[in-house]
């Protein structure tokens, strides 16, 4: 019996055509010919403003952190149950982080709490749209017009996702996606701004190319390259952009899969959860999601651990979640020591299902009847 790994890397079978592609063009650097396409790409096929390939989900929040102009002090709200890199790039800018609880039904944040977490030094709202599910963003976004905030899109997980009708990531002022491996479309290592408000977009191309004027000067904008303000090295390689190509090209076909094979897992482990064994996913009517992460909510922590144990047993690789921020090492003495009693609990009471795809219907059956014996014996 083979070992079903989590995930495995989607690979199109065209990456290393373009990647050959982008070493014969001798342009192996950041912002060539395989860049312009991929951002076109968003551009065109989502509405997005103007969008800049980082070298990572990371890279493209730390981007947003600095066009804000964040000052020691500034207060960004952003959910507890999320990355660290989600909190991490305001932190480095010396911003407070005000964490705010996921929601009863699903791990996105409770947007009834959000009012109460303004103060008169909220600079940012971070939503994160957990495993592509959309968080509610009207009323997150009629609070930020009221009281003069940034919404910075988390879209981490969220390609090809939907509020209503409109793609995530243009809904923010700003929005950091992220191509790393682990998620639907991927470059290795690898993400992207997305900046939809004009009065950042000058300014982040600059921030992009190490603070000078490059692009601007390379398209014959600008007599002189130079060092125009802060910046940092925040593209990627050709060779990145090539291999994240491939798959952009493949877009429509990855999705198609994933939607399959979530609704497989949702449809065949359906009954259990009507019999009260453990909680599906819950997706509300205002989200068009990207099946990017298939997850159940076991009943308790100790029978979290023993379903994870009993499919590693099945040589099935099944894994948790985020450990709330508000809680970690790092963050906990910060912390204002408010009780976030959701995020706790999804930290503990999740589990996440191998979804990539490659993952064959056999696969996939032999892990839900795994779960199957497993709950026929509790
Ligand atoms: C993956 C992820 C990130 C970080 O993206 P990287 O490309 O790995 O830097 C940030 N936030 C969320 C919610 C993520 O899932």
């Amino acid at each position: 019996m083979h070992s079903i790994p989590f995930n495995k890397p989607y690979l199109s079978g065209k990456e290393l055509t373009y990647i050959q592609e982008a070493v014969t063009n001798g342009k192996l650097s950041g912002n060539g010919e395989f860049t312009r396409r991929c951002h076109a790409f968003f551009e065109q096929q989502y509405g997005i403003r103007k969008a800049l390939l980082t070298t990572s989900g990371t890279a493209a929040l730390e981007m947003a952190a600095l066009l804000l102009n964040l000052q020691p002090g500034d207060e960004v709200i952003v959910p507890s149950f999320t990355f660290t890199s989600t909190a991490n790039a305001f932190v480095l800018r010396g911003a407070r982080i005000v964490f705010a609880d996921s929601s009863p039904d699903h791990p996105n944040l409770d947007v009834r709490q959000l009012a109460s977490l303004i103060t008169p030094r909220t600079r940012a709202i971070v939503p994160v749209h957990y495993a592509g599910v959309a968080c509610d963003m009207n009323p997150i976004l009629e609070l930020a017009e009221k009281h003069n905030l940034a919404v910075v899109e988390d879209a981490a997980q969220a390609v090809d996702s939907f509020y209503g009708t409109k793609p995530l990531g243009t809904l923010g002022h700003l929005a950091a996606f992220s191509f790393h491996e682990t998620k639907n479309i991927i470059a290795g290592e690898g993400g992207m701004l997305a900046i939809n408000d004009e009065r950042y977009v000058a300014r982040a191309e600059i921030l992009w190319e190490k603070g000078t004027n490059r692009a601007a000067f390379f398209r014959g904008e600008a007599a002189k390259y130079q060092w125009m303000d802060i910046g940092s090295s925040f593209l990627p390689s050709e060779l990145n952009a090539a291999y994240l190509w491939a798959q952009l090209e493949q877009l429509t076909a990855i999705m198609r899969q994933r939607q399959r094979q979530w609704s497989y897992y949702y449809e065949a482990l359906a009954p259990l959860a009507a019999a009260g064994f453990f909680r599906l996913p819950v997706v509300p009517a205002y989200a068009q999601h990207n099946w990017h992460i298939f997850y159940l909510l076991c009943r308790s922590p100790a029978e979290r651990t023993a379903l994870i144990h009993h499919l590693a047993a099945h040589q099935i690789l099944a894994v948790f979640h985020y450990q709330p921020l508000h809680a970690s090492p790092f963050y906990h003495p910060h912390h204002d020591g408010r009780a976030l009693p959701h995020a706790a609990r999804y930290a503990q009471h999740l589990v996440r299902l191998p979804l990539f795809f490659e993952l064959s219907a056999d696969d996939q059956h032999r892990i839900i009847r795994a779960i199957q014996l497993f709950y026929q014996a509790t």
